[in-house]
């Protein structure tokens, strides 16, 4: 290992920096949600922040839909009457509705053939089934609402009382009036107990609309010695859900990627630039990313790489990098792994459900670290990712391999690996099963 390296390694074990980002984004300021007076104190902060590291950010500012709700509920009508515990979820319809209920378990396709949800409430269970490819609850809710289904209720997978919630709507548009709530794991149990015996009714509402709003995706750019027009990016979204702290889900990215941003400060300029970019508006649809994939089209080209720190690491749990089906880039960054971290794995999984996703369609090699595992599962989008499940050394520890994986990218002479044509964009999208899911959610532009 070179000297700088080591130097650069030392500095990210020991550096309270980033640690310090994490706890005053969780404790400090709290849930972030868009449209929130917290998520122009979180931008606030975090311009003054890369102001402090001798920065001049660039505030870009862009227009979304959002999606708010005052509130909803839901209530067992007959064959008894309870009051369930319920959260809206993200895009949930406007509206009530007062159905039977059917049981349609993860909500596959194939799940939704063996039932007929038109005019019922659909229940269904959250997570991807075991063993399978990801199942997010976009898909699950779209399904519903294709088959007719007037209401959606889906219940958690894992006991004791969580609420979780998320977005079911990635681009936004209309609402509908199906309205969408997040259950209990026991509550659910209960229905499909009673759903055993015989029918089961049951009330759900939801307050919720939209309007445009503005946000901001905050940059910062470190200038490259002899490629400083070419760039590596380096983001993560620092708004989070309305009842998180968020932790994990992304504060833990944020405070990493501030962490790279002051170490990469000390050091001797890398070959090309690195651009660091807190996003905003993550949770409810990628509208930050998708606004600067726009706002940049014309100069994507000459971004190397986009590393996308989304819920980077929470104590526990392993890490990854997604590679996004691309090959070459994976095995770059296997190498690089392979001696000091063998444990993280580089994958070729394709993650449609974050930042650096709005960049990989339009063909820049894109990358998303991420940990994850069943308690980051339970934990994930609700009051429970707090700082406690993010420990500094957890913190110091992607700092260090991160600082390589950037580094490297930054420093190296000639990459390995390129962008990707649409024509290779829509083979990736057919072998990893996600062309289908991309058609459901009107996001497919391979053809
Ligand atoms: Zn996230």
């Amino acid at each position: 290992m070179n000297q700088e390296r080591e130097q650069m390694l030392g500095r990210a074990l020991t550096d309270r920096y980033a640690y310090e980002i994490l706890t005053h984004l969780c404790d400090g300021i709290g849930p972030r949600m868009a449209g929130t007076p917290q998520e122009k104190e979180a931008r606030d902060y975090l311009i003054s922040q890369f102001e402090a590291l001798g920065y001049e950010p660039i505030v870009e500012e862009f227009t979304y839909p959002l999606w708010e709700s005052s509130g909803g509920g839901a209530a067992v009508t007959a064959p008894f009457q309870r009051e369930l515990a319920a959260a809206v979820l993200g895009w949930s319809g406007n509206g009530l509705a007062e159905a039977e209920v059917v049981y349609v378990g993860y909500g596959r396709e194939s799940d939704f053939d063996q039932v007929d949800v038109a005019g019922k409430v659909a229940l269904l269970l959250n997570g991807d089934p075991p063993g399978e490819p990801e199942l997010h609850r976009t898909e699950k809710y779209l399904r519903a609402m294709q088959r007719g289904a007037v209401g959606f209720l889906l219940m958690r997978e894992v006991p004791c009382g969580i609420l979780g919630i998320g977005s079911c709507g990635m681009k936004g548009g209309e609402i509908s009036q199906v309205p969408a709530l997040a259950i209990t794991y026991e509550d659910g149990m209960l229905l499909r107990r009673f759903l055993e015996k015989g029918p089961v009714t049951v009330k759900l509402w939801a307050d919720s609309r939209t309007r445009q709003e503005i946000s901001w995706n905050i940059r910062a750019i470190l200038p490259g010695r002899e490629k400083p027009e070419e760039r590596v990016l380096i983001g993560a979204h620092y708004d989070c859900w309305y009842n998180s702290p968020c932790a994990h889900d992304d504060a833990s990215g944020v405070a990493v990627m501030m962490g790279l941003a002051k170490l990469f400060k000390e050091l001797d300029p890398f070959r090309r630039s690195v651009e660091f970019v807190a996003f905003g508006v993550e949770e409810i649809g990628l509208f930050g990313a998708y606004a600067y994939a726009q706002q940049h089209a014309e100069d994507l080209r000459k971004v190397a790489a986009i590393f996308n720190l989304d819920g980077i690491t929470v104590d526990g749990a392993s890490q990854q990098v997604f590679c996004t089906g691309h090959r070459e880039l994976r095995e770059y960054i296997a190498g690089l792994l392979k001696e000091n971290w063998p444990e993280i794995k580089a994958t070729l999984e394709v993650n449609l459900y974050s930042d650096h996703w709005p960049l990989a369609e339009r063909g820049v090699p894109g990358m998303h670290t991420i940990a994850w595992n069943s308690f980051v599962q339970t934990i994930n989008h609700t009051p429970y990712d707090t700082l406690d499940k993010v420990s500094q050394v957890s913190i110091q520890r992607s700092l260090a391999w991160m600082s390589v994986l950037a580094s490297e990218v930054a420093s190296e002479p000639v990459l390995p690996f390129g962008h990707k044509s649409p024509e290779e964009l829509k083979q990736i999208a057919a072998e990893h099963g996600v062309d289908r899911v991309l058609k459901l959610e009107n996001r497919y532009h391979f053809e």
